[in-house]
């Protein structure tokens, strides 16, 4: 097996060579275990937290062990009865080639004729968490005003478009023409948040919604937030699902001057963590998934090839390289 770790716990934007591979023969099979051979690999902005060697909602990774993430695979060898040779499974033993795992660490793909990547985007933890936001913490209602940063990524592709759905306008915020393009192709109208201070921010988004926002839809923090907290309309409903532009600061920097406008709009903002959800999966599957499988909701992915481009494909979540869900083909 080949598989990556990290070296140190990083300050700051973590560099190229704190990513190691190493390579390591498996032992035999135990009883209950199986072998994978994964084909997709997941990157996330979340582990950016694991890196940081201490504790949030979820432990650190520890020095010099195989990083873990999301991926698929198909079963190779099985002591598990449950998963015979040929499963396709998905599980947490990413950042590597081949896995082996018990019986009890692996979910069998959910049966929509989609490609089987989708499960680690669109239909997986990404998917689930747009899902989450704009239903069970936005309360997003029919007619709704949505605001969604980082719109054009895994999570903020399908908030968009399930946004749209129930009409009212939706803006999507992301990085580079490529995204705004694909957002307006959308019917979402897209504001860029590069070369724009908090003031020049609140202004586009005032422009592209000059009614204002029942709900924002956070991914990104900083100056994002800040022009957000300047549109709000009375009542707003704010889902706090990340905020990636502060992922990579060595030192925390000051929070948006404007923190009160949540008061004086009498607007709610709320935290979540999708994994306290995740009984609702099978709902989020029944209701995204036909569409999906359907054509009806696009799903747009970006793909490095091969496991030695596993910490690339990582930290260019961070410069903005992804349309749609990152994922690593192996
Ligand atoms: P994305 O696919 O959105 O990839 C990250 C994107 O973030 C980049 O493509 C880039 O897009 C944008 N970005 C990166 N750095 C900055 C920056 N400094 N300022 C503004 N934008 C930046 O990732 P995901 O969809 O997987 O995750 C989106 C957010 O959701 C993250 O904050 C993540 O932590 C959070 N999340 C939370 C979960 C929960 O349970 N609460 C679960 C899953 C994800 P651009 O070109 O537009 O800058």
């Amino acid at each position: 097996s080949r598989y990556f770790t990290i070296n140190d716990y990083p300050q700051g934007t973590p560099a190229r060579e704190l990513f190691e591979l190493h390579e390591q023969a498996l032992p035999a099979l135990a009883e209950d275990e199986v072998r994978i051979r994964n084909t997709w690999l997941s990157v996330d902005p979340y582990m950016r937290g694991r890196m940081s060697g201490v504790k949030t909602y979820i432990a650190p990774f520890e020095l010099n062990a195989p990083l873990e993430g999301a991926a698929i695979g198909e079963v190779i060898e099985s002591r598990a009865a449950a998963f015979p040779v040929g499963t396709k499974v998905r599980h947490m033993g990413g950042w590597r080639d081949i896995a082996q795992l018990t019986g009890d660490q692996l979910e069998p793909l959910p049966a929509f004729d989609v490609p089987e990547q989708a499960y680690l985007g669109v239909l997986g933890m990404p998917g689930m968490t747009a899902w989450t936001g704009l239903k069970r913490i936005a309360e997003m209602q029919e007619g709704d005003n949505v605001l969604v940063s980082g719109a054009a990524g895994a999570v903020g592709s399908l908030a968009v478009q399930l946004a749209k759905a129930k009409g009212g306008t939706v803006v999507g915020i992301a990085g580079s023409p490529d995204k705004l393009e694909w957002l307006e192709s959308h019917g979402v109208k897209a504001v860029s948040y590069r070369d724009r201070d908090a003031t020049e921010l609140t202004e586009a988004l005032q422009a592209a919604c000059p009614e204002g926002f029942d709900v924002y839809y956070e991914n990104v923090g900083g100056t994002c937030l800040e022009a957000a907290l300047n549109t709000l309309r009375v009542g707003a409903r704010i889902a706090v699902c990340g905020m990636i532009a502060r992922y990579n600061e060595a030192t925390p920097s000051p929070g948006p001057s404007n923190l009160a406008m949540i008061l004086i709009r009498r607007a709610r903002m709320e935290g979540f963590i999708v994994f306290d959800h995740w009984a609702h999966y099978p709902e989020f599957l029944g209701e995204v998934g036909p569409q999906v499988e359907s054509g009806q909701l696009d799903y747009t992915e970006t793909v490095e090839e091969g496991l030695e481009r596993t910490p690339d494909a990582f930290l260019e979540l961070f410069e903005g390289a992804n349309r749609g869900k990152m994922l690593v083909r192996l």
